[in-house]
């Protein structure tokens, strides 16, 4: 490749949409991406306040939780610990993410399973018996507080979060 010549994707790219925009990241509790791009320093003591260790680096060093078998307990120490103005102790909610039950879930091939209605303090998932022929896991979405408990739980893998924050507006 010339000296000159660069990586970067073309304009001609950028505007026929071939450019795969990168996937957007699951930022902590009482923040959003808007603050993080605009605050954060990378200094890393969210990660390191996090008692869960469920706070990580995303690839430009940006904090993104990432659950692996952890859960959120809400305990503000990201929050607490972080010296810029990334987070907002003030908003009325952690963040407003809940889960739901993909197609993949057991109950939905006909084989009964309702382990991760136990796990979930806030009672927000229930197994709906009323659904033919084994019953389905129903989601509150008012109860649930998107806390992650219930992921690990799931032999499936058919628990997914669902993080407004993430939508992206269109182009
Ligand atoms: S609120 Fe507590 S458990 Fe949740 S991400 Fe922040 S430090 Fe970790
Ligand atoms: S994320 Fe937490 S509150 Fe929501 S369903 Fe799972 S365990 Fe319950």
């Amino acid at each position: 490749m010339p000296a000159h010549a660069s990586t970067a994707p073309s304009r001609r790219a950028f505007l026929t949409g071939k450019v795969a925009r990168p996937e957007p990241e699951f930022r902590p509790p009482w923040t959003d991406e808007a603050r993080v791009q605009a605050q954060c320093t990378g200094c890393n003591a969210c990660v390191e306040a996090c008692p869960q260790g469920i706070i990580e680096f995303d690839s430009r060093s940006r904090p993104r939780i990432s659950f692996h078998g952890g859960e959120c307990t809400f305990c503000g120490a990201c929050a607490e610990a972080c010296p810029q103005a990334v987070f907002d102790l003030a908003q009325p909610a952690p963040w407003p993410v809940t889960v739901e039950i993909t197609s993949s879930c057991l109950n939905a091939a006909g084989i009964a399973c309702q382990l991760c209605t136990d796990i979930c303090d806030p009672r927000a998932l229930r197994m709906d018996l009323s659904v033919r022929p084994v019953g389905a896991i129903q989601v509150d979405a008012g109860a649930c507080t998107g806390c992650g408990a219930c992921l690990s739980t799931c032999p499936n893998n058919a628990i997914a979060l669902c993080d407004p924050r993430q939508q992206r507006t269109p182009a």
